[in-house]
């Protein structure tokens, strides 16, 4: 899957893909889909949530230029593939999931490897996470109407914050900087991520049955 999905798409960062040739992308999917776990595609995870692309999950933690000393923020844990990734490849990891039973699950797989520097959160992580900020990097695996001013707020000096913005059905991946004269942003590829539920986030829409997983 790397050397043939993700290396030839361009994620050309070794760290990053040593980090996902370590880590068993198989063990974060629900095991009457694992055949397909080292397809470049996304796949349910249950509650109407995916785990990502690989080659997305890729180009992502690229954008954060880790090298390991930074503190980073995921919001959005899902299976917690991502996690684990970023996990190898930084200091510490803060992860916040709005579904309790996915973070329980997340938990129990990312300590099941043996990886100890991952701490998750249950909450709305569109406001983020003050009493654990600033970050280094924080990178948001759900798509926002705009860019959360309160995430801006908790990134450390030079952070970088990566984030999927626009519609609901499709976004731009965004990258913004902070500078010693404010932020700078670019927009890097056209993405499609399930929505980032919360205040600072889309509303939870009426039909949504908040409990059941798919
Ligand atoms: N990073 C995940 C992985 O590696 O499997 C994929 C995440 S999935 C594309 C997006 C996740 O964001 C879903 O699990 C969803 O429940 C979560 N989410 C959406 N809005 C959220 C919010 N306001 N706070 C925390 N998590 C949220």
């Amino acid at each position: 899957m790397v050397s043939e999905q993700i290396a030839r798409r361009g994620i050309v960062d070794e760290p990053v893909l040593q980090a996902m040739s370590e880590v068993p992308r198989h063990l974060f999917i629900p095991p009457e889909l694992r055949q397909a776990a080292y397809q470049d595609r996304p796949l349910p995870i249950g509650y109407r949530q995916t785990i990502s692309q690989p080659y997305i999950v890729g180009l992502m933690t690229q954008m954060l230029h880790l090298n390991g000393s930074e503190s980073v923020l995921e919001i959005g844990t899902g299976s917690g593939y991502q996690a684990a990734i970023l996990a190898q490849l930084a200091a510490k990891v803060h992860t916040i999931e709005r579904y309790a039973a996915l973070s329980a699950a997340a938990r129990q797989v990312i300590q099941g490897l043996g990886i100890r520097n991952v701490s998750f959160h249950v909450g709305d992580g569109s406001l983020g996470l003050a009493e654990y900020a600033p970050f280094e990097a924080i990178l948001v695996t759900a798509g926002a109407p705009s860019v959360p001013k309160m995430l801006l707020d908790q990134l450390s000096e030079r952070g970088r914050l990566v984030i999927p913005v626009g519609k609901w059905t499709g976004q731009s991946l965004e990258r913004w900087r902070r500078t010693p004269a404010g932020f700078e942003h670019e927009a890097v590829a056209p993405v499609a991520f399930v929505p980032l539920v919360g205040k600072a986030g889309w509303e939870s829409v009426d039909d949504e049955n908040e409990n059941a997983p798919d």
